[in-house]
């Protein structure tokens, strides 16, 4: 089987220093196996997506040097199959309609716990498992979590085992607002692309027992699953638009890319400092060794 490897940032703003690194990683990754790399534009959800951004993070990853194969998915004209993968649960009594809003749920939370803890925390406790609470009105559509823990094994992060029940609960798979969560279109573009290893920031690693439910519900074959260490600062936060991380610089793309390279723990010679682009990348993809992060969920982009 041909190796198949994808980045699917979403267009929230420019390319960052934590994006890059996902990139970075799931392309040496997918070259050094021969194998195939994909582009997707994660733009399913229109209030956040910013203007522009789909093409300006385009254009960085080109300016780059990055060569991705055949064309750019966009996720926003996938509704078609993200609703029959959908109706393929809802036929399968996997998921079912809940009419609860996020602030009942907060508020019950509260309640349970004496707490201000997020309903995010504490999972959702399955109130309209039985059929929603409310006929009328707007509803979001959850899946049925399986009963038994979901296990896996990730490439560098090792085994990962978690029980949905007692996590996220029924998680929502459509949203009330009527777009179609990341969990449930993540799966089925994975599916359609063919992709066989999803390599990614590690912040993504609590999605990914979610995602396997998805599949087997699905019927789909599950991907091998590769977690990155998070680029986090000095402080321990996250790099990302959050922390308002600037943008990557495409005016010294070989100095991006070798501090890239050097946060991920690879070694390419000093001298390739003052070479092209081309040269950078040749090295990394002959010498790329993911082992060394084993077990590393955080590291300091300065380190
Ligand atoms: N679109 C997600 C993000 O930018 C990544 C999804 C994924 O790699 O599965 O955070």
């Amino acid at each position: 089987m041909t190796y198949r490897g994808r980045f699917a940032p979403s267009p929230t703003g420019a390319l960052h220093f934590g994006s890059l690194v996902a990139a970075v990683g799931s392309y040496l990754q997918a070259r050094q196996r021969q194998g195939q790399w994909l582009v997707r534009i994660e733009d399913l959800d229109p209030p956040r997506t910013v203007p522009g951004s789909a093409d300006l993070i385009l254009h960085t990853l080109a300016a780059l040097g990055f060569e991705w194969d055949g064309p750019v998915l966009y996720q926003s004209q996938r509704s078609e199959a993200y609703q029959q993968a959908l109706q393929q649960l809802i036929d399968l009594n996997l998921a079912y309609p809940c009419s609860c809003t996020r602030s009942e749920l907060q508020a019950l939370a509260r309640e349970q716990a004496g707490s201000d803890q997020d309903m995010e925390e504490l999972g959702y406790p399955g109130l309209c498992r039985h059929g929603p609470l409310r006929s009328q009105g707007p509803h979001a559509w959850r899946l049925r979590v399986p009963a038994a823990p979901v296990s896996f094994i990730d490439a560098l992060q090792g085994e990962q085992s978690t029980d949905l029940n007692t996590s996220t609960g029924d998680f929502v798979i459509k949203r009330r607002d009527g777009w179609f969560a990341y969990q449930l279109a993540v799966v089925v573009d994975d599916a359609a692309q063919g992709v066989t290893e999803v390599v990614r920031g590690a912040d993504l690693l609590l999605n990914t027992p979610r995602q396997i439910a998805l599949q087997r519900a699905l019927g789909l074959h599950t991907p091998g699953y590769l977690h990155l260490p998070l680029a986090t600062d000095a402080a321990g936060q996250k790099l990302g638009k959050s922390t308002f991380a600037p943008p990557v610089d495409t005016q010294n793309p070989v100095q991006t890319l070798w501090q890239v390279l050097r946060f991920l723990r690879q070694s390419p010679p000093a001298a390739l400092q003052t070479g092209s682009v081309k040269t950078l990348w040749q090295w990394a993809h002959e010498h790329w060794n993911p082992d060394v992060l084993r077990n590393l969920r955080q590291l300091e982009s300065s380190a």
